[in-house]
């Protein structure tokens, strides 16, 4: 095998961003690559190019209505693609398609066996929904991965953790039925944070009760708080034993954010991803897909990110 631990980065990736002083702008990527960098981490990694993922693969989770219009959006780049959070702008679809595509390459590798573990740190879009975009996503690479993972690999129980300071709805919703999503989230408390959604008492529905694991936290929680609710994050993967694990490792947790109000130090991010490895390990095989997800102090993205991949190694 080449390097065990896959990074998907590029030029292209870095498209994805909002113009004008957005908190989420296209330069996200090179604040990520310049800690990355001079942590040296580089050297201990194998360096994969995104892709831009099919029409068909966006229908692996959205709607073709959704999809289209997202692609119309994309040619005039004038409006929002909703309420007023996401912005349009001209190439918008190929750089949401390039986004997904990033995470397919990755999860891809994995199941290929050419990687063990991987990160893509443009990725993780956590918000947009099945027919909609929302909170700075426009197409959900987690979902659309999930989808895949199924539909092309056969796996029947996929792992999603997401220690984002927002609430993954749009993962959350889109499988809320689903008992194949082993869904946690710790998030900061919807009374004071955007979407408002990911009360303890949601657990899924239907088939899928008991599922999902919502863990809302005080805005102010600092690491002592992430250690409590992470202990029940791992006892929650370990009941249902999941064939692979995402982590959508949003870096706007980690203290000094501008727009949440969470108190994380970085060194919590790599805990996680290193002990998502220790448990897939444990599992038998070993897969762990790292997505970047939110975080607007450039700083702040750059360390945290930096801790989760030397955690996947
Ligand atoms: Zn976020």
């Amino acid at each position: 095998m080449n390097n065990p631990v896959a990074v998907v980065i590029g030029e292209r990736l870095a498209r994805y961003g909002f113009p004008d002083g957005h908190p989420f702008g296209p330069d996200r990527h090179a604040a990520f690559l310049r800690e990355f960098e001079a942590r040296g981490l580089q050297r201990n990694v194998q360096v994969l190019e995104p892709r831009e993922a099919s029409y068909e693969e966006l229908l692996a989770f959205h709607t073709p209505r959704y999809v289209d219009f997202v692609r119309e959006r994309s040619q005039t780049g004038q409006g929002f693609l909703d309420g007023g959070d996401t912005p349009a702008f001209r190439g918008v679809y190929e750089a949401a398609a390039t986004v997904v595509g990033a995470s397919i390459t990755a999860s891809d590798a994995i199941m290929a066996g050419t990687a063990r573990t991987a990160f893509v740190p443009i990725a993780g879009l956590h918000h947009a929904g099945r027919d909609h975009a929302a909170g700075f996503c426009v197409f959900n690479d987690c979902g659309v991965v999930i989808e895949l993972l199924r539909s092309r690999h056969g796996l029947s129980r996929i792992g999603y953790v997401d220690i984002d300071a927002h609430h993954g709805d749009g993962v959350y919703f889109g499988f809320e039925d689903d008992p194949a999503v082993i869904f946690a989230d710790i998030h900061e408390d919807g009374e004071s944070l955007y979407p408002g959604t990911g009360k303890a008492a949601d657990t899924g529905r239907a088939a899928a009760v008991g599922t999902k694991l919502n863990l809302p936290l005080m805005a102010g929680s600092g690491d002592r708080a992430f250690q409590g609710a992470w202990a029940r994050v791992l006892e929650h993967l370990e009941r249902f034993e999941p064939q692979f694990l995402l982590l959508q490792c949003g870096a706007d947790s980690v203290e000094g954010d501008p727009i949440t109000h969470l108190r994380f130090s970085p060194a919590m991010h790599g805990q996680a991803a290193q002990d998502l490895v220790r448990l897939a390990s444990r599992l038998g095989h070993g897969r762990v897909l790292a997505l970047g997800g939110g975080g607007y102090n450039r700083s702040n993205l750059g360390k945290a990110w930096s801790e989760v991949v030397a955690g996947l190694a």
